[in-house]
Parts: structure tokens; sequence; C-alpha cells
């Protein structure tokens, strides 16, 4: 059975009932976006894209195992691409990345009871913001990494006043919604710690598996599901 396939019946024994009552009463839910909005990472498809997938997978490795802050990495990792204004536009027209099954439904549903929807991440606000618009999200629900070019199109580093340009970026983030805009009522979804980082400030978090499963997001998660349809049956449950 395919990952996505509607499979563990909701019922009000299968999730506990505080992430029901935030659920069912959030005024704003945030997505992570690789791996979780979208079914791939979208460096990694940088990479691949730009033949260095071997160079980034290394300096990934490398990362994990030592002592690297989330900037440091991501300035490595950039450093190695070097990405052009003509690459990002060519990955865009070419390699669209998926939207998870289950995405698009979830979000309308949200937001026919009047629930904001924001996207945070860690990537770049110039891939995301393209698959963003399909889902009828706009750029400014949208806080991501910003890659800068210079004159020509060529790379010339990255925004480092953004929130996700940091360790412990999506908890700031998030924060800054909560105080802006005044919500009650915060979730977090998505398939990493540093989203499992964003609660508090969010109320709650969910895990997300559906693309990626992880072990220690699943151990921290006050619930953790595969599909967007199971959130969706629990936000519908009467
Ligand atoms: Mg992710």
């Amino acid at each position: 059975m395919a990952p996505h396939d509607k499979i563990v019946p909701i019922t009000k024994k299968t999730i506990p009932n505080n992430v029901l009552h935030v659920l069912q009463n959030c005024d704003c839910v945030c997505f992570d976006v690789d791996s979780t909005m979208l079914t791939c990472e979208g460096i990694d498809e940088m990479a691949r894209y730009a033949g260095k997938h071997e160079e980034v997978k290394a300096l990934t490795k490398k990362a994990m195992g030592g002592n690297m802050s989330f900037r440091e990495c991501l300035t490595e990792r950039l450093e190695i691409l070097q990405p052009t204004a003509q690459l990002i536009q060519e990955m865009i027209e070419m390699k669209p990345p998926g939207i998870t099954p289950g995405f698009q439904e979830l979000v309308d549903a949200l937001r026919s009871r009047g629930t904001e929807i924001y996207l945070v991440s860690g990537g770049f606000d110039c891939l995301i913001v393209p698959e963003a618009a399909k889902c009828g999200i706009a750029p400014n629900h949208v806080i991501a990494n910003t890659i800068l070019f210079d004159k020509e199109g060529k790379y010339a580093g990255f925004d480092k006043n953004n929130f996700t340009s940091e360790n412990g970026g999506k908890a700031r983030a998030l924060q800054y919604l909560k105080d802006s805009f005044k919500f009650n009522k915060m979730i977090m979804i998505g398939d990493g710690m540093t989203d499992a980082e964003a609660r508090p400030p969010a109320d709650i978090f969910i895990g997300f598996g559906g693309n990626v499963k992880r072990d220690a997001v699943k151990e921290v998660s006050d619930y953790y599901t595969s599909s967007f349809f199971s959130i969706l049956e629990a936000l519908q449950l009467k």
C-alpha cells in the first residue's frame, strides 16, 4: 500500500484529546516545506540539477556528525552549488517538485474554517513561492531563506536576516507570527527536529512521516502521522 493512502481510521480514541482540541480550534497552522508540503528536499534537488549531488551529500554527512551550525551548513552548501538565477529558473520550469498528497485538501479545509496557513522553511523562497502559489498560498505567507544574485544573475550569498537562516529559526518565526497577528492557537507540522523545536511557541507539534520517517521526531511529537488525510479526518471529527 502506498504511504499516502488513507489507512488509519481516525476516531476520538486514536488521537489525543489535546491535539484534537487544538486542531479543531487553531487559528494558525505552519507547515514545513521540504519532505512535508513537498515530497523532496529543495537543496538536494538543486544539487542534483547542478550536478553536485555527491559533494553536497558528503557535506550533509559531515554536518550531521559534527557541530556545524545550520548557518555554516547553509553557507557551505551554497558555496559548493553557486546557484545562478538562471539555474533556479530552469529548475522551476523543468523539475517541479511534487506536492504531498492530501496537503491541498487539508489546507483548503483549514482555510474554510478561517485558519491562517504559513509555510516555514529552511529552504529557499525562490523554489517554494511557485509551489505555494499552486496551493493558493501567497508569498507573504512563506517564511524561508532568500538566495541573493548579483546583476549578472550570479550567486551572491543569502539574506542573513531571515529567521530560518540560523539554528532555532522556526521557533523565532512562529513567535514573530504569534506577536504580529495575535494568534491564539498555533500548530507546527513537519518531518524534522527543527520543526519540533517550534513548539513552543506552537501549542502542538504534529510530526509528519509521509515522505521521510524519523523515530526521533516521532518521539517528541504530540501526534505523528504519515498522511495529511488523517489530519483532515481528525479536523472533521464531530
Ligand atoms: Mg522538512
